[in-house]
């Protein structure tokens, strides 16, 4: 990582080729999600179903293959086929040929989440450093390349390539090719590397006007999505402290020992914590707020419900063993939605696992 201060300058006006819409893993917020969906004129619920991955908290890189050979994001219209002459030959390698929008099969996908840190993922730190204890670097990559205007309102039918989503995108793709890391109430940011990322796609960045750091964050108009982030940080945290709640003001820790802690080790893997949440996985990812609410209106108000349903149910809980079901669940919760701002659950979850372990004698 190379952090930067604001007054560094660095050629950070994009050269618009889309490079960084491939191959890459945005995460996006409840509220990111909404916003894309408000762009892209669907629901969110319809938006999350066609163009998301992990449970909505992940763009699906669905398009077809463009640099590199990678898929592009779900939300990138435009012939990158065509651009670069390789129409339908790499798509026929991937298996894609016939659907831009097409999920991947589950081999490309493990692929692609299997990526180790650094190569095409561009990390970006979150703040969970701070509201979670976590070490907070987690990659979440995005172009910033229409950010500056470029190809707003790209045509899937073959006209102008760019984000579909422009009005709606998210805060990594804000930012992209920085990151952003919070130390105490100040932002710090950084990017990939020693070697500026867009060097490696998109070499005559150099040519054109260089920005400082504080120049390019003002233009990405970014301070309601990263106030909306750590709010959506502060959510997750809550949810781990009513798993906390549930465990060790229950009566379960001290009726069962380390046992109670036994499903949370199961954490680590995305499916079983999907499968964990269950039927509560709506109401976290689909509040059904109004998309135009401020960011951290929309996570104050999701909050609220979400407090409220825990509450209700948690005065409803009739034996030990569903209490150990709504504690795992809420975890897992706190986990996935950690996981949408970017960090790392499988940080988080030992950090919390050891804290409430050391709770128990
Ligand atoms: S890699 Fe950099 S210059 Fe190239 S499209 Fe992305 S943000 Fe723009
Ligand atoms: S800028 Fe748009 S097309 Fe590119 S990764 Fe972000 S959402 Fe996808």
């Amino acid at each position: 990582m190379t952090p930067l201060s604001p007054t560094d300058r660095l050629p950070l006006t994009c050269t618009r080729q889309g490079t960084c819409c491939h191959g890459k893993q945005v995460w996006i917020t409840p509220w990111e999600l909404s916003r894309l969906a408000e762009a892209r004129g669907v629901s969110a619920r319809a938006f999350r179903d066609r163009w998301t991955a992990d449970g909505g908290i992940r763009l699906a890189f669905t398009g077809g293959a463009g640099w590199r050979g990678l898929p592009a994001c779900s939300q990138y219209a435009g012939s990158t086929e065509r651009q670069l002459g390789l129409a339908g030959s790499t798509e026929r390698q991937l298996g894609l040929a016939g659907s831009a929008e097409r999920p991947l099969g589950l081999e490309r996908q493990r692929d692609l989440d299997s990526r180790p840190l650094g190569q095409a993922n561009t990390p970006v730190p979150t703040p969970a450093e701070q509201a979670l204890g976590a070490p907070g670097l987690t990659p979440t990559p995005a172009p910033a390349e229409l950010a500056l205007g470029a190809p707003t309102g790209g045509d899937p039918t073959g006209g102008a390539p760019g984000c579909l989503a422009h009005a709606g995108r998210p805060l990594a793709c804000r930012l992209y090719p920085l990151g952003r890391r919070r130390q105490g109430t100040s932002t710090v940011y950084l990017h990939e590397g020693r070697r500026f990322p867009c060097l490696d796609g998109c070499p005559s960045v150099v040519e054109l006007p260089h920005l400082t750091v504080a120049e390019y964050v003002a233009q990405q108009q970014v301070a309601e999505g990263e106030a909306t982030q750590d709010a959506t940080l502060e959510l997750a945290q809550d949810l781990a402290e009513a798993a906390f709640v549930l465990v060790f003001d229950s009566g379960l820790a001290a009726s069962r020992g380390r046992k109670a802690l036994a499903p949370w080790r199961t954490l680590g893997d995305a499916a079983i914590r999907r499968a964990a949440i269950g039927s509560w996985m709506d109401r976290l990812i689909l509040p059904d707020l109004p998309a135009e609410l401020p960011g951290p209106e929309f996570v104050r108000r999701h909050h609220g419900r979400l407090q409220a349903d825990l509450q209700a149910e948690s005065s409803t809980l009739p034996n030990a063993e569903s209490v150990q079901t709504a504690a795992t669940r809420c975890l897992a919760m706190a986990l996935h939605l950690g996981q949408a701002c970017g960090a790392d659950p499988g940080d988080l979850l030992r950090r919390w696992s050891a804290r409430a372990s050391a709770l128990i004698p």
